[in-house]
């Protein structure tokens, strides 16, 4: 990387100003109710490198739900629980182009099965996949996982966002008893449900975003403790995922104009790493059309040219 750290951090601040504007083009989700209370001029950002070296900027230390960017790592311990044979013989590998709730292709193109684990059909048949006794050994397990990828031993759930998002979510209760009559689904679709929300609704800052972006960064070994924490395949999946399908159907272009791998959340999260380098975390709640932070894409493209972060 050309640029040290030392540059980084003075110019964050100046950048994320000069993207926070660009909120004001996007809205703050509110078909989860709770979710519209968050702030809609926020942003915030942290980056971290392996030296264990950080620059934050903005609302850096605000706290937002995980929402989607919980996919990636409940499909990497799915992998973890099951091996890929058969993980992937109900979710498959390709992008949509439709939104992320979407149960279009679901019902026109066969075998039925979701299209990839990152959108909402292809998340909660993944869901289905942790291992457990119920739904709250399931849930403890991927809450635990978390804790371990964000060296967080105080992370928890929103329980109000938690018990919003079961209360109102019919379309995704739509799509998971969809599932289940195709046979895509095994087991109780509420319990499956359950675990679902719970880990949608764990809370998290633009810092423990940069803490999980950089396990994934450097192949699943965390080099703050030097532990294995993921085997390197199921990363090198996770990252291909984050690539083609993270930002869903904008994916192509935030490859073309940051052109790394990066997942997104409706409650305005991005996580994304420089592979070898660094983690980064994003928030800003305002999403534009396609339910991806507004000036958070904005920030995240402006990072990317100035320090010419592009993989390709
Ligand atoms: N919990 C949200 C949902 O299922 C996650 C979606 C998202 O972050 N895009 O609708």
């Amino acid at each position: 990387l050309a640029v040290d750290m030392e540059t980084i951090r003075k110019q964050l601040p100046v950048w994320v100003e000069v993207s926070r504007p660009h909120a004001a083009h996007g809205k703050v989700a509110s078909y989860i109710p709770e979710l519209s209370k968050a702030p809609a001029d926020a942003l915030g950002v942290t980056i971290l490198t392996k030296d264990g070296e950080s620059a934050s900027a903005g609302d850096c230390g605000m706290r937002f739900t995980l929402q989607s960017i919980s996919k990636v790592f409940t499909l990497i311990l799915a992998l973890m629980d099951h091996g890929e044979d058969e993980v992937f013989s109900k979710v498959g590998m390709e992008p949509t182009g439709d939104n992320f709730n979407s149960m279009l292709k679901l019902e026109l193109v066969r075998p039925g099965i979701p299209f990839n684990p990152l959108i909402n059909a292809g998340a909660i048949t993944v869901s289905s996949f942790i291992r457990g006794r119920d739904p709250k050994e399931k849930s403890e397990r991927i809450l635990q996982f978390f804790k371990d990828l964000t060296g967080n031993p105080g992370l928890d759930y929103d329980l109000q966002v938690y018990r919003s998002e079961s209360e109102t979510g019919n379309l995704n209760r739509s799509i998971a008893y969809f599932l289940k009559e195709n046979g895509v689904l095994s087991g109780d679709v509420e319990e499956v449900l359950d675990v679902y929300f719970r880990h949608c609704a764990i809370l998290a800052d633009c810092s423990d975003l940069a803490r999980m972006g950089l396990v994934l960064a450097h192949n699943g070994v965390d080099p703050m403790t030097g532990q294995t924490l993921i085997p390197r395949r199921y990363v090198q999946i996770a990252k291909t995922f984050m690539t083609t399908c993270g930002m869903y159907n904008a994916s192509g272009e935030f490859a073309i104009q940051v052109g790394l791998p990066a997942k997104s959340g409706v409650s305005g999260g991005i996580l994304s790493l420089v592979p070898g380098y660094c983690g980064i975390g994003v928030v800003g709640p305002a999403l534009n059309d396609k339910g991806n932070s507004q000036a958070g894409v904005h920030l995240m493209e402006h990072m990317s040219r100035e320090l010419d972060w592009s993989m390709f």
